[in-house]
């Protein structure tokens, strides 16, 4: 007897299997009432939640969009346009739902055609009990494990993706000063002779700022390319943390405009600490950078070192046009940037270095900021404690 519209089969308890709450939810396709019935009753009994029968292709698609149920068991020749395994195909086309196929028919035909639409199996009528049990089990089983796997595939996918639009973006980068430097060398080399004293220098400084910029992104590259490989190794070691971050500072005094001033603030005595000089210098250079570069108009920049017995921290303010509120939440995403940085140059990566090299040491960082009025962050790195000169 063919039924023309899905009915709900009401639930019997369960014997065997599962809690109510994890029941696996099952959606019949099968057009033989009787059957239908019969089947539905067996799957209550083994624990299953059976959310509908349904007698025809088109009903399935739209049921199973509707009741997302975790299995369905399909049988080949249904009411409708479709057979069970056209069926099969279109759900597999907008949704990963494991089917089983129920049916009488065995030839080596319809065998292939059902291999084709992936299915997690293919039951023979008469059945046995335990047999669609054991089917249902491992059909939910694997397809839990291929949703798994495809999640792994994908998650490397965009990571795969993420470093290619990385490499990307440093090699896009990389030809900017490349070019300066090809062209001032060039200028120099034809012309140098004939230049003014004045403009030798201009040419000399632009290759020297240039080659600076290609040795930060090749370093950005090295440390993001580590920090991903997990191969980043700590390297302490004894350092005045306090004239350490000073030569910093004056290192970036010929970067600051004459309308910055560069202001330095040491608390503690000759502060001797266990740090790694590599990833310290990476954090404070990307913050100051960011404290000269994000101040536009200038005003003070100011970088401030505490020691403690078991810590350093690190503060470095500026007064620049600060980090909307909205954007905060990016603040350690690679390739972000927020929306009021205009013109200002940058590839949206520094602060998540910063980030990588700070929790690396077990450090923290903290950035407090308003628009228009200035920014501080704020860096603490335990030490090993202090340790003599
Ligand atoms: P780069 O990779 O060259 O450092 P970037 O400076 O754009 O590029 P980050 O240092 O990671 O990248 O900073 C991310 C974003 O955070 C910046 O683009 C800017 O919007 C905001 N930002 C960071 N520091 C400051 C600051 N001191 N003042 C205002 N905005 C800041
Ligand atoms: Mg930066």
């Amino acid at each position: 007897m063919a039924q023309n519209s899905s009915w709900f089969f009401p639930n019997v308890s369960t014997e065997i299997g599962y809690k109510y709450m994890d029941r696996p939810k099952i959606l019949i396709v099968e057009d033989e009432f009787l059957i239908a019935k019969g089947l539905a009753r067996k799957l209550e009994k083994l624990g299953y939640e059976v959310v509908d029968i349904v007698a025809s292709g088109m009903e399935a698609i739209a049921r199973t969009l509707e009741l997302k149920p975790d299995l369905i068991l399909m049988d080949i020749v249904i009411e409708g346009e479709f057979d069970g395994i056209e069926t099969a195909a279109k759900i597999h086309e907008i949704c990963s739902i494991p089917i089983i196929y129920l049916t009488a028919y065995a030839d080596d035909q319809t065998l292939e055609r059902a291999q084709e639409t992936q299915s997690y199996g293919y039951i023979l009528k008469p059945f046995k009990e335990r047999e669609l049990h054991a089917a249902i089990k491992m059909a939910i089983g694997k397809h839990k494990k291929d949703r798994e796997i495809a999640g792994l595939l994908s998650q490397a996918e965009n990571q795969n993706q993420e470093k290619s639009r990385y490499l990307n973006r440093a090699s896009h980068d990389l030809r900017n000063p490349m070019t300066v430097i090809q062209v001032s060398a060039g200028i120099l080399k034809d012309y140098g002779n004939r230049l003014p004293e004045e403009k030798k220098q201009q040419h000399l400084d632009w290759i020297r700022v240039s080659v600076k910029t290609m040795n930060e992104i090749l370093e950005d590259v090295l440390i993001l390319s580590q920090a991903e490989a997990g191969k980043q190794r700590l390297n302490p070691q004894s350092i005045n943390v306090i004239a350490f971050s000073h030569d910093i500072l004056q290192e970036f005094h010929p970067l600051a405009t004459d309308k910055h001033t560069c202001q330095f603030v040491s608390r503690g005595e000759e502060c001797f600490v266990n740090l790694d000089v590599k990833l310290l210098r990476y954090i404070l250079t990307n913050l100051l950078s960011n404290a000269i570069k994000y101040s536009p108009e200038g005003g003070e920049i100011c970088l401030e070192v505490t020691c403690e017995s078991d810590r350093v921290c690190f503060q470095i303010r500026d007064r620049g046009i600060g980090i909307p509120p909205e954007y905060r939440h990016k603040l350690f995403k690679q390739f972000e940037r927020a929306d009021n940085v205009g013109d200002i140059k940058g590839t949206g990566l520094g602060l998540s270095i910063v980030k990588h090299a700070v929790d690396l040491q077990g450090g923290t960082i903290d950035i407090e900021s308003q628009v228009g009025v200035g920014t501080t962050v704020s860096v603490t790195l335990p030490t090993a404690g202090f340790c003599q000169n």
